[in-house]
């Protein structure tokens, strides 16, 4: 069996690689750290060099590319910087996948072009504060007032929310439970919108927010895929689970690989004892299962999205992907901090970093626990 990158995807990873270490220098990424505020400028030069097309079809001005591309392209960013891979999710994810399998051929035209040329960010607003793991009870409500929709509720830890153009909505039209909820395009600009950020422990800088809707009106054509997908708005995000559990895996191994490259380099330099702390078996063996881990990681992966991108049934191995590298990622995380201890507390050091940011992974895109669920599900259990 042959799933090893073309030469194309070679250059791809090669290519985001040398932009990252170019770009995304230790400065910017302190700057951005501390600022706490989107990358902005970052994102507009992944945009100028053409990355926000990866996965959007030639006739809108994109790459058409797979899956795997998309991994690959997520994977090198969160290495170096884990919050612009979650900006750069904002049109490719949010923006780009949405569109283009659930909107219908106007709403096509309209954003996909403008998403390929980094004109137009998108979130996905679907946590709510009393609704999480269990997102299908959400109690936005869109009801339906002389031919417009009024949208009155609240969301919770939604990305982006305050610097999308375009916020996706999920909104009860319907009976309870996931048959009665349709998915809105709410212009971020929408009158009775309104998000504000919240500081998180890591990712600095994704514009996690608290969003609040108060009568934000909407027409039937602002309906993802259209009118006729009233309450079709749980069936259009199935779709994009799979995609969503892949690159959110290659995220949390991008992070997993940095951890491991930061503290085999330390080991190697660091003298203890009149050697370096690498020559210890302790150290050895925590590196070595690092290793072997995010090499795991990376290979369930990478071979769940091979099945997605050849349309085999694959919900079980993103799932396991998902758990996995989320997993791999937090304990790498760990290690690394451990690998380092007095500097691995440090601030002015990168591995705290690491494990701020590792977390979010076992959360987001359904928790470690939801994962194992749907995982026993699908064994039958
Ligand atoms: C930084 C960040 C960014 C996010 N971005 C977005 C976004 O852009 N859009 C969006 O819509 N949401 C977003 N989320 C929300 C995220 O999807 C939810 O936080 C997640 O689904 C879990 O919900 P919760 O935090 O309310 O936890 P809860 O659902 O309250 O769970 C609490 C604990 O109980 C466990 N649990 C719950 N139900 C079960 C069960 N059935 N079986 C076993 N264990 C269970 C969970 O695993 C967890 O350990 C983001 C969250 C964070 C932290």
């Amino acid at each position: 069996m042959d799933y090893s990158f073309t030469d194309e995807q070679m250059m791809l990873r090669d290519t985001i690689a040398r932009f990252m270490e170019t770009e995304a220098t230790r400065e910017v990424i302190e700057e951005i750290e501390k600022a706490n505020e989107f990358p902005h400028a970052l994102v507009d030069k992944l945009s100028e060099l053409g990355f926000m097309g990866i996965n959007v079809p030639e006739e809108y001005g994109g790459q058409a590319g797979t899956v795997i591309d998309e991994m690959i392209l997520f994977e090198q960013i969160a290495k170096r910087l884990p919050v612009l891979a979650w900006a750069a999710g904002n049109v490719i994810l949010y923006g780009n996948n949405i569109i283009n399998t659930n909107g219908n051929q106007e709403q096509k035209e309209k954003f996909l072009p403008l998403l390929v040329e980094g004109k137009l960010k998108f979130c996905f607003a679907l946590t709510e504060a009393n609704v999480g793991s269990d997102a299908a009870q959400l109690q936005t409500k869109a009801e339906l007032k002389d031919g417009r929709y009024v949208i009155n509720g609240a969301k919770m830890f939604i990305t982006g929310a305050g610097i999308a153009d375009y916020v996706v909505t999920n909104a009860r039209t319907g009976g309870p439970g996931m048959d009665g909820i349709t998915a809105f395009l709410v212009p971020g600009s929408a009158a009775g919108y309104s998000a504000s950020p919240i500081n998180n422990l890591g990712h600095k800088g994704s514009n996690t927010c608290a969003v609040t809707y108060q009568d934000v009106e909407a027409g039937p054509e602002d309906i993802l895929g259209g009118p006729e997908q009233i309450n079709q708005g749980w069936r259009q995000m199935m779709r994009l689970l799979n995609s969503e559990r892949l690159v959110l895996s290659s995220c949390a191994i991008g992070i997993a690989q940095a951890a491991l490259d930061y503290a085999l380099a330390y080991a190697k330099e660091r003298v203890q004892f009149g050697r370096p702390i690498g020559r210890f078996q302790a150290i050895q063996n925590k590196l070595v299962n690092m290793a072997t881990e995010v090499e795991a990681a990376r290979r369930l992966a990478y071979y769940a999205g091979w099945m997605e991108v050849n349309h085999m049934p694959c919900v079980k191995e993103t799932s396991m992907a998902k758990l996995y590298s989320a997993e791999v990622a937090k304990r790498c995380a760990m290690d690394c901090v451990q690998i380092l201890w007095g500097y691995g507390y440090a601030m002015e050091y990168d591995a705290q970093r690491f494990l701020r940011d590792s977390l979010v992974y076992s959360i987001g895109g359904g928790t470690s626990e939801i994962q194992m669920n749907i995982i026993a599900k699908q064994m039958g259990l």
